[in-house]
């Protein structure tokens, strides 16, 4: 088996594919001192799971655990909820040390033998564009300095994207993710920068473009990222142990990838709902039946980030957003 992309989800595969016996060549095109540009926030009561499966502890990975989280935005007022696992953690050392006693291959594999599998994340470096592709622009800073200790998020007005600082010990991350790139700038160009980083989001599921020939796609280069919060490392995990359960029982291609087909699509359909609603919102379409319906999913999504936001914000700061006064 073949990997390309050694972010999250293809260092997890390396790992867990490799303790199962299976033969994997791994390739990833980043610097060794490569700054991943990531909030690095994720909610430690779901990633412990994949942790313990790939023989992490955790805990040697936090960094700052939320108490509270400042949920606010251009249209309504700020207002705290209670953090149910929220944490920001060392992505970097993270993923290092996932593989750090595995062969990193310092060409790139022969991808077209045998099943190869694109974890390039925004890249779709083998599977190639997908014309119905949905991302944003994002940017952010490693900062000493950010307005809340809290960990908050701003969402822009019309769903347009939010704006985020995150605590990271000492320090903070703080970023802008929208359709506007200026916008993102402007919100964040008084921090102090200690380092900039930033790439383009994929904020949709392209589950009808998942494989190709020998190529299956995992992770974010599939669209697993939720469309409401931008969560994507413990998606991309999930999809990525998805594909570990059917590779354990299909040997024959097209069988294991239409297995894993089915299993993305029934873990992960519910995003195809939360895309719709942030272009809804978008387009002024607010008060519609559907909104209603996926507002109850959008709130599960903070929910499973780590956020235990209530149906009434969601409805009130989504749906139905007060007016500036
Ligand atoms: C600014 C920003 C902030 C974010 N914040 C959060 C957050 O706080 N919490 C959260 O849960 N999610 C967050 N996300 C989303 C999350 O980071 C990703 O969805 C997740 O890391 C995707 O994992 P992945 O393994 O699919 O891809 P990635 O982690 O993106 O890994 C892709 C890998 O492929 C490699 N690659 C690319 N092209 C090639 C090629 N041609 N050959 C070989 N290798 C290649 C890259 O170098 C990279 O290592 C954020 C995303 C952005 C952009």
């Amino acid at each position: 088996m073949n990997i390309c992309g050694l972010g999250v989800s293809g260092s997890y595969l390396f790992r867990r594919l490799t303790d199962l016996g299976f033969t994997v060549n791994a390739y990833d095109v980043k610097r060794p001192d490569y700054y991943i540009p990531c909030g690095y926030a994720t909610n430690e009561r779901k990633i412990e799971e994949y942790c313990k499966l790939a023989g992490m502890n955790f805990d040697d990975y936090v960094i700052s655990r939320a108490d509270d989280v400042i949920v606010a935005g251009d249209n309504f007022a700020e207002h705290t909820f209670k953090s149910l696992g929220l944490c920001t953690f060392d992505k970097n050392r993270f993923e290092h040390d996932m593989i750090k006693d595995l062969k990193i291959m310092k060409s790139m594999p022969n991808y077209s033998n045998g099943v190869s599998l694109d974890c390039s994340g925004i890249s779709r470096a083998l599977l190639g564009q997908s014309s119905d592709d949905y991302s944003m622009g994002a940017i952010e800073y490693l900062t000493d300095n950010a307005h809340h200790k809290s960990f908050y998020f701003n969402f822009y007005s019309k769903a347009r994207g939010y704006f985020w600082e995150f605590p990271m010990g000492d320090r903070y991350h703080v970023g802008a993710g929208g359709l506007d790139q200026v916008e993102n700038l402007r919100r964040i160009d008084s921090y102090h920068k200690i380092l900039v980083t930033g790439r383009r989001i994929r904020l949709k599921p392209l589950f009808e473009n998942m494989s190709k020939e020998n190529i299956l796609g995992i992770g974010e280069a599939i669209g697993c990222v939720s469309p409401i919060t931008g969560e994507g490392i413990v998606p991309s995990l999930k999809s990525a142990e998805l594909f570990i359960e059917c590779a354990k029982t299909y040997d024959d291609i097209p069988m294991l990838f239409e297995k894993y087909g089915e299993k993305i699509r029934k873990e992960f359909g519910r995003y195809y709902g939360l895309h719709l609603l942030v272009k809804n919102l978008q387009e002024g379409k607010t008060m519609t039946i559907n909104n209603i319906r996926f507002a109850r999913t959008a709130m599960k999504e903070f929910r499973e980030f780590g956020v235990n936001i209530t149906a009434q914000a969601v409805l009130s700061h989504f749906i139905k957003p007060k007016r500036k006064k």
